[in-house]
């Protein structure tokens, strides 16, 4: 293997949406910085594809534009089960659906346009100490940030894998050619499943379903969702079905030494939340504004502070899938009373504090 420690400030493992926002913040502070990713460009994962309104301020703060052409707005939540529906728009800005490939180019195109240099196809092999080991190569950084996603090797190299809280749950998801027939994302409630739709093109939706049950798949799920069924009763699928896990999880710690986690890979909210790329891209802010201090701790306490409400919230949504005894009841009494769902939703989108949501 031949050493070349050469000039990059920052090493990032894994260029998906927390690496490629965490190389564009540590670059916009004037680092030099580095990704690599084993996967070739433009890189797609199983996801609900809705960027949440709380996405947007961060985004402009990283310099990343998004095509209104390539994006479908939509401006609320709604939640359909137990034979009720009830819905609430965003109290500030709108959500879009964007295709993940899409959101990957995007991505890209602003960490070169802001002079990071990738290396995809590039699988890094290991950690340790101040090290990252390249496919017969070595770097030797100032600092490694972990963007490895869900799986994270960095996490388990670095020791960092203590959780304080873990549990999981299946995700798949599918695109259908189909004109969106709300400008809501839709939230449908099953029973041990939830089916979500988020509209991303004028001709285009993409279909998630979120269940415990590892054999569970969306054509099989369908039929509990008949007025579902019934819109997409003629719509070709236009991608094949691509699952992953979605995983709630806290660490105790995300960084040792040098090396700091991001995204994914320092822990997780169930997918229900549509929150994980607006943390990351919060995150990765974050973690610019400690690498120019050296002050890793502060990163440490704003990923806390940062993970707190998308975890209260997942918490609450999951409530529902955990007592099915309690859905139709909590689901009929939030179409009842429409004010008490239009604050959950400002809460979940960081426009109101938990309290008065509750009161
Ligand atoms: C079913 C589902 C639906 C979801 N829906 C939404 C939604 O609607 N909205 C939302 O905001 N979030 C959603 N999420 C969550 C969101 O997809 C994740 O939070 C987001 O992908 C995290 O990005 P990341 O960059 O941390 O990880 P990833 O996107 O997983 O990227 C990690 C990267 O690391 C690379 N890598 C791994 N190991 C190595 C290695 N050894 N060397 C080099 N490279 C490596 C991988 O190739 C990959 O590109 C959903 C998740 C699921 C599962």
């Amino acid at each position: 293997m031949t050493a070349f420690p050469k000039s990059a400030d920052v090493f990032v493992i894994g260029g998906g949406p927390a690496g490629l926002a965490a190389a564009v913040a540590a670059r916009l502070k004037g680092f030099d910085v580095m990704v690599a990713d084993v996967a070739r460009p433009p890189i797609d994962k199983a996801c609900g594809e809705g960027l949440m309104p709380d996405s947007f301020g961060v985004m402009r703060m990283l310099g990343v534009r998004l095509d209104a052409e390539q994006s479908f707005p939509f401006r609320g939540i709604r939640f359909c089960g137990a034979g009720v529906s009830v819905a609430a728009t965003f109290p500030e800005g709108q959500a879009v659906g964007m295709r993940r490939t899409r959101l990957h180019e995007v991505l890209m195109n602003r960490a070169r346009e802001a002079g990071v240099s990738m290396l995809w196809g590039t699988r890094v092999h290991g950690v340790s100490g101040d090290t990252v080991s390249l496919d017969g190569t070595a770097f030797r950084p100032r600092w490694i940030i972990g963007a490895d996603g869900q799986n994270s090797r960095v996490r388990q190299w670095a020791g960092l894998d203590a959780a304080r809280h873990e549990s999981a749950r299946y995700g798949f998801r599918r695109h259908y050619a189909v004109a969106p027939w709300t400008d809501y994302i839709e939230v449908h409630w099953g029973s041990g499943c939830q089916m979500y739709v988020t509209p991303i093109s004028s001709q285009e939706v993409c279909v998630a379903l979120l269940s415990r049950d590892s054999h569970l798949r969306l054509e099989s799920a369908l039929p509990q969702f008949p007025e579902l069924a019934f819109k997409l009763r003629s719509a070709p699928a236009t991608t094949p079905e691509r699952g992953s896990m979605t995983v709630s999880r806290r660490l105790r710690r995300v960084f040792r030494g040098r090396t700091i986690l991001i995204g994914d890979a320092s822990g997780s909210v169930d997918a229900i939340t549509g929150e994980g790329l607006s943390l990351s891209f919060h995150q990765a802010l974050a973690l610019a504004d400690s690498l120019v201090d050296g002050n890793l701790e502060v990163y440490q306490s704003a990923h806390q502070r940062l993970m707190r409400r998308p975890a209260f919230m997942a918490g609450l949504m999951l409530s529902l899938d955990r007592f099915p005894w309690l859905r139709p009841a909590v689901l009929r009494a939030m179409a009842s009373e429409p004010a008490i769902f239009a604050k959950l939703v400002a809460v979940h989108v960081g426009s109101a504090s938990p309290a008065p949501a509750v009161s």
